[in-house]
């Protein structure tokens, strides 16, 4: 990926963020999209999340979705659960699905390939789905005591393209110990996604932002990002959200949605290297849209994600309106199909 000359560090980029006004974060980032993107067009597309186990054993305390092993409310779907979930989100005009569990003891591996393989056969190129983030992916590995070259291998086998970068909430080693001390560290984590890359499967770069992280710490973030893309190109994409307080063990205030706003152009221009910025309507709603403006290129319509709405998302399915906010800003939305072999 090549470089601009006005690649800012974290000095600079602390600065912008302590004496930038909304509207110098605006200009910056929107010069930093037109790199990339047409200035008013953007992309989108319809999508779900697949919870296919709530029980967990890793105890993040800003987590208000899992549940412990032996709880009443843990569950498991059924591979004709998951089927069904697919060809609703077909019947709604999606084609992409994103699994996202726990770290469930109870499941082999096999669980996974099994159920993955049945997708693929089932669907083919209809629908492509991101199977797992790394979080889980490293617990599965783990589980099965393989190496994560090994466990990429089989996932490849089973028709997995993509293994996305959630469950990086804020990769600095300190936020872990406080938050998420049985998730793996900051360096396990990229070690995961490297073999992933290597393993020719597709991956993606996250971050949620509002918990009680320092500027510091969002800074650390966005650098190891911007590292680890200089040396792989394997993030087809950079997706931030924020956390959800509600019914967790860590609660507190949500930040709003001009501090998400900020933060997104300040992602966009600290991440050069990344040619696809989303801006997140599962946690802001319409008002992701003005993360057009602030960087942003594209962006899911979802139909569901138990684990943000168990903490107090909302989902609207009125896909029309939501567009429409995008069309009132001055951005035309396409939509972008994952389904292809060379979709990303
Ligand atoms: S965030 Fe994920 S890994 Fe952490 S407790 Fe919740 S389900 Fe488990």
């Amino acid at each position: 990926m090549e470089r601009v000359n006005t690649r800012i560090d974290r000095d600079e980029a602390r600065w912008l963020w302590l004496n930038a006004s909304d509207e110098e974060m605006r200009r910056r980032a929107s010069e930093a999209r037109a790199r990339f993107h047409a200035p008013d067009t953007c992309t989108y597309l319809v999508m779900r999340i697949i919870n296919y186990t709530n029980v967990c054993v890793a105890q993040c305390d800003y987590c208000a979705f899992y549940r412990l092993p032996g709880h009443p409310e843990g569950y498991v779907l059924s591979t004709e659960a998951v089927f069904a979930k697919l060809d609703e989100l077909l019947a709604l005009g999606g084609d992409l699905a994103a699994f996202n569990g726990g770290f469930n003891p109870h499941l082999p591996l096999t669980y996974y390939c099994d159920l993955f393989a049945a997708i693929r056969e089932r669907y083919g190129n209809r629908l492509e789905f991101y199977a797992l983030t790394i979080a889980e992916f490293m617990y599965l590995a783990d589980h099965a005591k393989l190496s994560y070259a090994e466990t990429a291998a089989r996932f490849k086998q089973a028709g997995v393209r993509w293994i996305t970068g959630g469950g990086s909430e804020i990769l600095t080693e300190d936020f872990r110990a406080r938050h998420s001390k049985f998730k793996y560290t900051v360096a396990q984590y990229f070690e995961a996604q490297r073999a992933i890359v290597e393993a020719g499967l597709k991956t993606t770069a996250t971050m949620v932002i509002g918990f009680d992280e320092s500027l510091d710490e969002r800074l650390e973030h966005l650098e190891r990002t911007r590292q680890f893309q200089d040396r792989t190109g394997g993030l087809a994409s950079f997706l931030c959200w924020t956390f959800k307080p509600y019914f967790t063990n860590l609660g507190g205030i949500e930040i709003g949605t001009a501090e998400y706003l900020r933060h997104l152009a300040l992602a966009r221009i600290y991440l050069d290297n990344i040619p696809r910025i989303r801006t997140s309507v599962l946690t802001q709603n319409e008002r992701a849209l003005e993360g057009l403006q602030y960087g942003a290129d594209d962006f899911d319509l979802p139909i569901e994600d138990e684990v943000t709405q168990k903490a107090g998302a909302t989902i609207s399915l009125d896909f029309e309106k939501i567009l429409g906010a995008a069309r009132r800003l001055g951005f035309e939305p396409a939509y972008r199909h994952v389904t292809s072999r060379n979709g990303t």
